[in-house]
């Protein structure tokens, strides 16, 4: 997975260590899934074979919440007990044989399967798709929810023909009969059952083969053939890349791509078949600002470690997390060099020293740490330790450890035993200072950062000189900005100093064409003096949607008299997937005097208000709650949406949305309207809210 919300996922579900069932080894399944949008519903069939390896009277699956018609073993019903966590069977099953165990089911799943856009009127919106891992793939299929039960699972859906279908493996073949078509999946590797995944969706999808010869398929909604190029970008050469630099070739059959809307993560590596969020469908103004360049590559990344070796539990986190990490950052460096490399790898030590030096620091063994440990921490970790091996050495390590377990399950001390190997070191030190402990080695990584790159040794002795010398700050930053092209430092130093820059400094740092300094400009700067305003109105010509949004709304804070001016000037722009300038370009344009006619201000108006409902996405509507909120009075729609906000599926929209309602209704002119529109509500929406209500 990557980082948004990966804290959550550890500490509430990563942790439930699932039972393992030593007797049996369960090695196929052959599925027919039919989802049913109407109900919310998974009708399903599935054949496991497995093999009984000690003698053993009773087998169970996960199963959540599962209505079961038929249980055969072999053909032949089997006595079975169905307690809604699990299905149980019972035979006297002798070692050493194979059998086949047929269930046929019906379940509404809870979670793990996500129906969108099919209660609304709009066209081509409506998706289905799955979330295997934190959220448990036995709400949709009896499996396992213990990670060292490896299958191959082929999968077939049957669904609507309009549909696009995409799902583990290879697409075999697929049968129409009237309105519907079934997809036929093959996988021919097992893996664990987190990791099995479904979308469907309206899709259009880009196919070919990589440089050496992995097939690729990048799906894309039909109206934005144009944000393909952008999105993907970089897409089969990191493929390539991370073939290449592991040295294993890629061990899935083909690899795909799916954004989806109102996703839970960034994005979900389930094998050879990444789900991820449409908030990174991009268009390429966006790249500068948010592109899913690193996403991309981590999760890819993942199908390596995590899909092909996979932890024994959450204690081993690191060998997933930190590796899908690091080989994303290798990725980036081979992309965008090496000063790109260590700029980011020092961003990531400075919050890794703070979360040190506030005494939060975590060990990267211990299966509650945080995403920041498990992520930055182990990406840190595995960079340190190829430094001290070498790459030969590294490299080979690395190679017989994923050749070694492919396939199948490790453990921490699986993978240093396989780095001792192929280096001939003990790296007992290694472990205690980078994985057993608490602390981050801040300095250490410091005098290792500066000895690698002339860039950052360059800023790290203009921050100690600026710490300890008694000459003018400007002075001594000027000899650095100007003997240095580096953009990096440049805006590193705006970021960091600019309270101790003067105007004229500014407005000589303002001809530059970086994009990223010019925006470290823009959003240091609160109030825009007299000296800047031309440098200032520049910015909202960038090719960055952030940096746009920022001079827009600073510009307009600060000179009342040109307010029309910069909004007929940003008019039409809408920014980033969160729609970030043109909700706040409707704000400003209908606080902005004399600048609307009544017939404009009521459609802008309405635009404004409409962003909150629920045919959005979630950053969207959280944006446009966020903006309306603070200035105007929310309309009865407006609450009403919010209450559906607080039951969404995504924990920090809900969050956000429940937190507004508290602050609602802190009023009590609020909590009658609220009390009103209950009347028109049911289910989780209704109970949510009446739980509110009743609370004094
Ligand atoms: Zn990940």
């Amino acid at each position: 997975m990557n980082l948004i919300n990966v804290l959550l996922f550890v500490l509430f579900t990563g942790f439930v260590f699932s039972q393992p069932q030593p007797s049996v080894d369960f090695f196929k399944a052959d599925i027919d899934i039919l989802p049913d949008p109407d109900f919310k519903r998974i009708n399903g069939k599935v054949t496991y074979s497995f093999k009984v390896l000690n003698k053993t009277d009773s087998v169970f699956l996960d199963a959540k919440n599962m209505d079961f018609s038929s249980v055969l073993l072999n053909g032949k019903k089997v006595r079975n007990a169905n307690t809604k966590e699990k299905i149980v069977f019972y035979k006297k099953l002798k070692a050493d044989k194979t059998y086949k165990l047929t269930l046929a089911y019906s379940t509404i799943p809870e979670q793990t399967v996500y129906f969108l856009g099919w209660e609304d009127s709009i066209p081509h919106n409506n998706q289905i798709w799955t979330q295997g891992q934190g959220k448990y793939t036995s709400h949709w299929l009896p499996s396992f929810d213990d990670m060292n039960e490896k299958v191959e699972f082929d999968l077939s859906l049957t669904f609507d023909k309009e549909y696009e279908i995409i799902a583990n493996g290879r697409l075999k073949d697929t049968l129409t009969k009237d309105s519907l078509r079934t997809w036929f999946f093959d996988m021919n590797k097992p893996m664990s059952s987190y990791l099995l995944a479904f979308a469907i969706g309206n899709y259009n999808s880009k196919k070919f083969t990589t440089k050496i010869g992995i097939p690729l398929e990048l799906y894309y909604y039909p109206g934005d053939s144009l944000k393909e190029e952008p999105t993907y970008r970089y897409s089969s050469q990191i493929l390539d890349f991370l073939s290449d630099e592991i040295g294993i070739p890629y061990p899935w059959q083909n690899y795909k791509q799916i954004p989806v809307r109102d996703f839970l993560y960034a994005g979900m590596e389930n094998t050879g078949t990444t789900i991820f969020s449409d908030g990174f469908v991009i268009d390429s103004i966006a790249f500068v600002d948010k592109n899913y360049v690193n996403v991309n590559a981590h999760e890819m990344a993942h199908q390596w470690f995590g899909n092909l070796v996979t932890e024994k539990d959450g204690n081993h986190h690191w060998l997933h997390e930190g590796f899908a990490t690091y080989y994303a950052l290798l990725a980036e460096k081979k992309l965008f060099g090496e000063d790109y490399f260590y700029w980011k790898l020092y961003e990531s030590a400075k919050q890794l020293q703070k979360l040190s030096n506030q005494g939060k620091g975590e060990a990267l063994t211990d299966p509650k740490a945080s995403s920041l440990t498990f992520y930055e921490k182990g990406a840190w970790a595995l960079h340190i330790l190829r430094t001290m091996l070498g790459d030969t050495a590294f490299k080979e390590g690395i190679q017989s450890y994923l050749n070694k377990y492919q396939y199948s399950n490790v453990t921490i001390s699986d993978f240093i035993t396989e780095m001792q190997k192929a280096s001939g070191l003990d790296l007992l030190k290694f472990e205690q200072t980078w994985l057993k402990s608490t602390q981050f080695p801040f300095d250490e990584v410091k005098t290792f950062l500066a000895s690698s790159s002339d860039d950052l040794q360059t800023f790290f002795d203009l921050q100690w000189e600026l710490t300890s010398s008694n000459t003018n700050n400007e002075e001594l930053i000027k000899k650095v900005w100007d003997n240095n092209s580096s953009p990096r430092i440049k805006e590193n130093i705006i970021l960091d100093y600019h309270k101790s820059l003067s105007e004229s400094f500014l407005k000589n740092a303002f001809t530059t064409e970086d994009l990223k300094t010019r925006q470290a400009l823009c959003i240091t700067t609160e109030r825009i003096p007299s000296g800047l305003k031309i440098q200032f109105e520049s910015l909202l010509q960038d090719k960055s949607y952030i940096t746009i949004e920022n001079a827009l709304y600073r510009l307009w804070i600060s000179y009342p008299n040109d307010r029309i001016a910069y909004l007929e000037r940003t008019k039409g722009v809408i920014g980033l997937p969160n729609k970030n300038v043109r909700l706040l370009w409707l704000f400003l344009a209908v606080l902005t005097k004399d600048y609307l006619n009544d017939v404009e201000k009521a459609d802008y108006t309405e635009e404004l208000f409409g962003y909150t409902s629920a045919e959005y996405s979630f950053e969207v509507r959280q944006n446009a709650f966020s903006v309306l909120a603070e200035v105007f009075p929310l309309s009865d729609q407006n609450l009403l949406d919010l209450i559906n906000a607080s039951v969404h599926h995504s924990w920090q929209f809900r969050n956000f949305a429940r937190s507004l309602i508290e602050r609602l209704l802190k009023d009590d002119k609020q909590k009658e309207r609220f009390l009103k529109l209950s009347k028109e509500l049911k289910g989780k929406e209704l109970r949510y809210i009446q739980s509110k209500l009743e609370v004094k």
